[in-house]
């Protein structure tokens, strides 16, 4: 038999749709699947099914939430707002306990060559809750890359002539270093050591 029945196929297709599964690994997932008793495999579709369903983004920061307004959001100083690319970044960042402020998730950078362009990241949203929020200090915190960099000033320019300082975490990280793979002291150094910018 050349091809797998269509339904397995199907179910491969999907799996291989996932980050970092390719057919061989897709395969074996399908065949785990096939062979598991239907009430799991019925939990693990209505498990993804309600996490798909109930988590959304935070109306103030972007963050993933499963309420309207998430637990840093309530909880932190929304004067002071950290800007990151992406949900992940900010479970780096929370590990640096004296950090008391509040983020905010661009959800992409700007990125001229794969047709990313200032639109398509919150960066509108960001103005308003500047606005409406009286921040006082905006921190940079995208990654240190091509990128990360470019939003950074772009960002930047068009928080300063509204009167807010923005900053720029200090680069203890080396270049193209995703944040949440650096560890807590050096993040932690990285932030108390941020620069105007
Ligand atoms: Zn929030």
């Amino acid at each position: 038999m050349k091809n797998f029945i269509l339904p397995i196929e199907k179910l491969i297709a999907s799996f291989s749709k996932l980050p970092g599964v390719g057919r061989k690994t897709a395969i074996r997932y399908a065949y785990y699947i096939i062979n598991s008793p239907a009430s799991d495999v019925r939990n693990f579709a209505q498990t993804m099914v309600d996490a798909k369903e109930t988590v959304h983004y935070c109306s103030v920061c972007g963050n993933f939430t499963d309420r309207d307004i998430c637990e840093v959001c309530t909880r932190g100083d929304r004067t002071l707002v950290c800007v990151v690319a992406e949900p992940k970044d900010i479970l780096a960042l929370e590990r640096v306990a004296d950090y008391n402020g509040t983020y905010h998730v661009l959800h992409g950078l700007i990125n001229p060559l794969e047709g990313v362009t200032p639109n398509d990241i919150r960066i509108k949203e960001l103005l308003t809750r500047v606005s409406l929020d009286h921040v006082r200090e905006v921190i940079m915190a995208t990654n240190p890359t091509v990128e990360g960099e470019a939003t950074a000033i772009y960002i930047s320019n068009l928080l300063k002539p509204l009167g807010v300082k923005v900053t720029r975490i200090a680069q203890g990280v080396s270049l193209g270093t995703d944040i949440e793979y650096v560890d807590e002291v050096t993040l932690t150094r990285a932030l108390e050591d941020r620069r105007e910018i």
